[in-house]
């Protein structure tokens, strides 16, 4: 038995011999060897495998990121971190290991990881960290340790990872499937953080949107212990990316960057680039050499609202749309939280039909929520202008449905007042149980929606000549900037003084009993002398 085996082994030997010898005049024969050398030469390639994750080719210079003031000192901090990481070593300073650039998206987190690589000269890798969540448990623990280990065989390097929420969630928050694989991928990612400290060759810089769901372990001192918010950028920034992004193009010599920049509140950085682009794409269409202030604010709108959509309409059409804007405009002017208004268009925009009425409002009073309940009256006041409008312009029993999604607004903005304890019917904070009282607050919202049309249409009744000069001027011209509004509301306009607010009266208060004091103490000298 063994012998007829080794026989066979014989046999095959010998073939495999004889196949040998054959092969080199085989063409076919001749392909396979060729094809087993160059196996040879890929199996020794694999050793040095290119890394995976590095990007190359990163030029970008902390020049290329324009308008974030402070935080630029922190993160050429960090490229000193590099250059002169010897320095920081010999006096003992621990270099931290992490850093967690937090923002809204579009404000130039990646960028600024870039530019920390591309000031430092150092390799950068790259990662999103929704690459890291697979199906299967512990792929993603093995990208993690894949990604760190090019990053510290091509040291010194920045580690860059894109949306640390998506794996960085706080663990046993996800249950059900993925859940088991983010832990253990986030577990991978604490342990290479670690493996790093303060040794300053491998940076690790991370982004998110969400820095309020990340796992506790994370952001403890000695992982990602530096945290940088980015905020949007503000008027300033705003002209500053702009111009940033206009160096390379050909743009007028008188290109007003502030006017540009004061339309574009609460934009970030990616939504002005691409501003920059669609008005040099405009430029090209119509064949001109330079970008205008023109061009970046139709681009601005543009990027805000959609493309223009020349759709033809009725004489009649674009009166109604008219007075339901002139209306929000002319009641909006009345009141210090609203009257910032920036200009007001009929031009339909791809898939919306009515026109738009832009006003610059307080960033902090709208955004972070610090409205007066005031302010939130005028608000629904000018909701339920276009309504009043229409009941004065055309009457009862011609009533449309323009003003719906307006009124709708008003409606919700009335309801949320009272139900937080804002109207005069319901002090306090008694409203926060609501079950058997929804009957009663919504009788109070009506009262408010009542008495805030009746405020509508009297401004609205006492400028009839300034609405009909907006109107006629809009449908002529489709559009108003507001120097052209306020010239009208200049020549036209019966805007009652607004009621002087309680800081200003104190103010008064306080100047006129400094005054008496001070007529007090004359006296006082006089008759001493
Ligand atoms: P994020 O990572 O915060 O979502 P990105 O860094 O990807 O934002 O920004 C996208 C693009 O927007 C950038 O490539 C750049 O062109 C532009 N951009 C964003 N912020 C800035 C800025 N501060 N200065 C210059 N350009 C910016």
């Amino acid at each position: 038995m063994r012998e007829l085996e080794r026989e066979m082994e014989g046999i095959e030997e010998e073939d495999e011999e004889g196949e040998e010898g054959t092969g080199e005049k085989n063409p076919y024969l001749q392909m396979a060897m060729q094809f087993m050398k160059s196996g040879a030469r890929v199996r020794r390639a694999s050793n040095k495998r290119l890394p995976e994750y590095l990007e190359r080719g990163v030029d970008v210079k902390f020049t290329d990121v324009a308008g974030l003031g402070k935080i630029r000192l922190e993160l050429e901090e960090i490229v000193k971190f590099f250059t002169h990481g010897e320095m920081y070593r010999r006096r003992g300073v621990k270099i931290p290991g992490g850093i967690l650039l937090c923002g809204p998206p579009g404000v130039g987190k990646t960028l600024l990881a870039k530019a920390v690589a591309g000031e430092a000269g150092v390799n950068f890798f790259s990662i999103s960290a929704s690459q890291f969540v697979e199906i299967y448990v512990g792929v993603g623990a093995s990208r993690v340790r894949a990604l760190y280990q090019e990053a510290r065989e091509n040291a010194p390097s920045v580690v860059f990872i894109d949306e640390l929420d998506a794996v960085g969630r706080e663990r046993g928050l996800i249950k059900g499937s993925g859940g088991q694989e983010r832990d253990a991928t986030l577990n991978q990612l604490l342990v290479s953080l670690d493996g790093f400290e303060g040794r300053g060759e491998v940076i690790t810089i991370a982004s998110t949107n969400r820095p309020d769901i990340l796992d506790p372990a994370l952001v403890r001192p000695g992982r990602f212990d530096r945290k940088i918010f980015i905020p949007k950028p503000g008027l300033i920034g705003r002209m500053e990316i702009l111009q940033v992004h206009a160096r390379k193009k050909p743009m007028a010599e008188d290109l007003d960057y502030m006017a540009v920049a004061s339309m574009t509140d609460g934009m970030v950085g990616a939504e002005l680039a691409n501003i920059v682009e669609i008005a040099a794409i405009n430029m090209m269409r119509d064949g001109r050499t330079e970008l205008t202030t023109d061009d970046l604010l139709q681009a601005a709108q543009i990027e805000e609202r959609g493309m223009l959509d020349r759709k033809d309409r009725s004489s009649e059409t674009w009166r109604q749309v008219a007075i339901n804007e002139a209306a929000m405009a002319v009641v909006a002017v009345n009141f210090p939280d609203m009257k910032n208004i920036e200009f007001l268009t009929i031009n339909p925009r791809a898939g919306r039909e009515l026109g738009y009425v832009r006003v610059k409002m307080d960033h902090i009073k709208f955004k972070e929520g610090m409205l007066s309940r005031q302010s939130i009256l005028d608000h629904i006041t000018v909701q339920l202008a276009p309504r009043a409008a229409d009941e004065l312009w055309y009457g009862e029993d011609q009533l449309s449905t323009i003003w719906a999604e307006t009124s709708d607004n008003a409606r919700s903005a009335a309801r949320s007042l009272v139900l937080g304890g804002l109207s005069d019917k319901h002090h306090g904070l008694n409203n926060f149980w609501v079950a058997d009282r929804i009957n009663d607050i919504d009788t109070e919202a009506l009262r408010i929606l009542n008495m805030c049309y009746e405020r509508a249409k009297e401004i609205l009744g006492r400028n009839r000549t300034l609405m009909d000069e907006v109107v006629g001027k809009l449908v002529q011209k489709k559009s108003l900037t507001k120097q052209e509004f306020f010239t009208l509301v200049e020549l036209y306009g019966s805007i009652k003084p607004m009621p002087p607010s309680i800081l200003e009266l104190r103010k008064i208060k306080r100047l006129e009993l400094e005054e008496t004091v001070m007529k007090l103490d004359m006296t006082t000298a006089r008759n001493s002398s």
